[in-house]
């Protein structure tokens, strides 16, 4: 028995062609699916008795499993779920003021090893399927209808849970395929999209090319020393060959590339940081997050002061860059960015500090 939800679109018209049915029934399971959100095939009304007997002896339509549900003071709610194989993953549910963004995780821990991640602790389990990723978007569209809230005010989506997308990309095209897709499937709009990269260079331009999503990239030091003590994958893909792969990065002309930017306590916030930074991203359409670093008890890093992370932003509207700062939510219950972790923590390397 196969899990449907691991079919795009066209998989699943490919396999019905196969056994001898007209490919356009796709688009009627798909709308049931994603649209009805309906758990079994009997409710499928408008397809014959025959062949929902058929997919039903194929298929299963499971939800996730949810092991536990915290809901954090500012109404963030995260979600851990528990998978088949005994793995489990997160999710963060972040009400804004007039819609509802959901923090998608790509895999079941993580291998990149970023210094200030609580996710790399544990190292990466496996990819998550495409099912996997497609029901944390498709399951959180359902709770709400439950508590009766119009399931597409969900409506933006940011690859920035557990897991480095890019590195699990074949299952993230053909789940983002099902999300964007407007006709039969999530209706997630790909301006409303967001893929979020430690940069993974080669496949930053595939995914320029072969589809319309935002893309994010974490960057976080201006200089390759510290990046590679922060970022461990800056050894492999270095800023300047990073920053060249965005410069030319395939998008829409209005559109621009967003850097988050974790701002550090005498890490990554001084005012060279801030010219430095400036200086790399003037060749680039480029938006700029900051995002003050979420402070917790196993780590060694800290939350710089307002003033410094008011200074930083300061300097570079003064330069003309787009930037805000962005106040990570859920911090109270670990939902907050980088923050995601199951279990097995091990402890994280040193990097040095300055005093400031
Ligand atoms: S920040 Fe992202 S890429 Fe880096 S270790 Fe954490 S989950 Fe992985």
């Amino acid at each position: 028995m196969q899990n449907i939800l691991n079919f795009t679109r066209e998989k699943l018209a490919g396999w019905l062609e196969d056994n001898g049915i007209k490919s356009f029934r796709a688009g009627q399971i798909f709308k049931w699916l994603y649209l009805q959100q309906v758990n079994d095939f009997e409710s499928m009304s408008n397809l014959s008795k025959d062949l929902r007997k058929t997919l039903a002896a194929h298929f299963s339509i499971p939800r996730l499993t949810v092991e536990k549900r915290q809901i954090s003071e500012d109404a963030t709610q995260k979600s851990l779920y528990q998978l088949d194989d005994g793995q489990q993953i997160e999710s963060v549910l972040i009400p804004e003021k007039d819609h509802y963004t959901l923090c998608v995780s790509s895999q079941a821990g993580c291998a990149q090893n970023c210094q200030f991640c609580l996710t790399a602790r544990g190292g990466l389990a496996r990819n998550l399927t495409v099912a996997e990723i497609v029901s944390q978007v498709r399951d959180a569209r359902y709770d709400l209808m439950a508590q009766g809230i119009e399931p597409l005010q969900l409506s933006n989506i940011v690859f920035m849970g557990m897991g480095e997308p890019l590195a699990n990309y074949n299952n993230l095209v053909d789940a983002l395929s099902i999300i964007t897709d407007t006709d039969y499937g999530l209706k997630f709009s790909t301006r409303r999209v967001t893929v979020s990269t430690c940069g993974l260079v080669p496949k930053i331009t595939q995914l320029g090319l072969e589809t319309e999503v935002n893309l994010a990239v974490s960057l976080n030091a201006t200089t390759d020393d510290l990046r590679t003590a922060l970022m461990p994958i800056n050894k492999k893909y270095p800023l300047n060959l990073l920053l060249e792969t965005c410069r030319t990065f395939t998008m829409k002309p209005r559109k621009k590339i967003t850097f988050e930017y974790i701002l550090m306590k005498g890490v990554n916030d001084s005012e060279e940081d801030a010219l430095r930074l400036v200086k790399l991203l003037s060749p680039i359409k480029a938006k700029v997050n900051l995002i003050p670093f979420n402070a917790h008890p196993e780590s060694q890093f800290k939350c710089p002061s307002k003033e410094a992370v008011n200074a930083f932003l300061t300097c570079l509207l003064d330069h003309n860059m787009t930037a805000i700062t962005r106040k990570s939510k859920g911090a109270d219950i670990l939902a907050a960015c980088g923050q995601l972790r199951t279990k097995n923590g091990v402890p994280e390397a040193r990097v040095p500090v300055k005093n400031s």
